[in-house]
């Protein structure tokens, strides 16, 4: 039997790291989950990330000499070819070297690639794009991101900011969204979004089962779940509205790049049909038929693995070819 090729990868979080070592059909061979704590610095969150790797590696019983690398998804804008993460706000980082950094202290080839570009590639591979070469992935949760593989390849853009689908503009005089716009996507279909509108709702008087179980703690996407399923009419419009806006989005993405599969994924998936039916509804309403025809819509399958699987994957990809 030929020997098996492994490889680690990470998935780096403004709150967690999360490692695994996998082989090159996708089989997860042990993995460690750590706090990331960010506001330690920079050099704090490599020596975890490092001791994240190796203690995987530990409880798989595999030596670093045995992996072809470390693959690392990473928050935010980056730029996979030099290895460095150029922004990535919820760690209060800019151009960290951190390709470099990590392979020296682990003794391995490193790569990086953005966390949603990750994801697709690792659903591709592995999980509901299984077969596929043109794939959207779009992650759905606290912001709203994209991943985008064209051929096989993920695509990047012209520096590796490419799939930013969270900033489509959908209503030109909407609310201010965190990236400066007005009406993007992200602040009008995102988990704060849902929340915001849900608190509109309470002040204005329109749920009081709303107000009660968001009493003394925050109001967030979950709480609204919890009471559009208990009957609230308000809950229940709030996220169906957020439905649609993504439906809006959805299809604009389907028009210009006519994938094989759209795939969602991200916390806000557990809304379900509430939030996914009116989404999937506006895309089969607006789309073209031919783009319809083609694409296969749904949510992810790897669930919070999917970034450190994808990130795997592509080192493996990377070293046998
Ligand atoms: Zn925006």
């Amino acid at each position: 039997m030929p020997e098996r090729v492994l490889a680690a990868g990470v998935d780096l979080g403004g709150t967690k790291i999360y490692s695994l070592v996998a082989d090159a059909d996708g089989n997860v061979l042990a993995d460690d989950r750590r706090p990331t704590q960010a506001a330690e610095g920079v050099n704090a969150v490599i020596d975890r990330i490092v001791a994240s790797v190796r203690q995987a590696l530990d409880e798989a019983n595999v030596d670093t000499g045995e992996i072809v690398g470390l693959g690392i998804s990473t928050p935010g804008p980056c730029d996979p070819q030099r290895g460095v993460v150029t922004e990535a706000p919820n760690l209060g980082w800019s151009d960290v070297p951190l390709v470099d950094l990590v392979s020296k202290k682990l003794g391995v080839p490193a790569l990086l690639e953005n966390d949603a570009a990750a994801a697709a590639y690792g659903e591709m591979k592995f999980g509901a794009g299984r077969g596929k070469r043109h794939i959207l992935y779009i992650t759905l949760g606290t912001g709203i991101g994209g991943g985008i593989i064209i051929d096989g390849q993920i695509y990047r853009g012209a520096s590796g900011a490419a799939g930013e689908v969270g900033h489509l503009v959908l209503e030109p005089d909407g609310v201010a969204c965190n990236c400066g716009a007005r009406g993007c996507l992200e602040a009008l279909a995102s988990g704060p979004a849902i929340a915001r509108e849900a608190a509109a709702a309470v002040t204005a008087g329109r749920s009081d089962l709303m107000a009660k179980l968001a009493a003394g703690k925050e109001l967030t996407a979950e709480l609204v779940l919890e009471a559009a399923q208990q009957g609230d009419p308000a809950a229940k419009d709030v996220i169906e509205r957020a439905g649609r806006y993504l439906g809006l989005g959805l299809v604009g993405l389907l028009n210009v790049f006519n994938p094989e599969a759209l795939i969602l994924g991200g916390g806000l998936i557990g809304l379900g049909d509430l939030y996914l039916g009116p989404a999937f509804e506006a895309a089969r309403e607006c789309g073209f038929e031919q783009v319809l025809a083609d694409v296969t819509m749904t949510t992810a399958k790897l669930g919070g693995r999917s970034g450190a699987l994808g990130a795997a994957a592509l080192m493996i990809d990377r070293s046998t070819t």
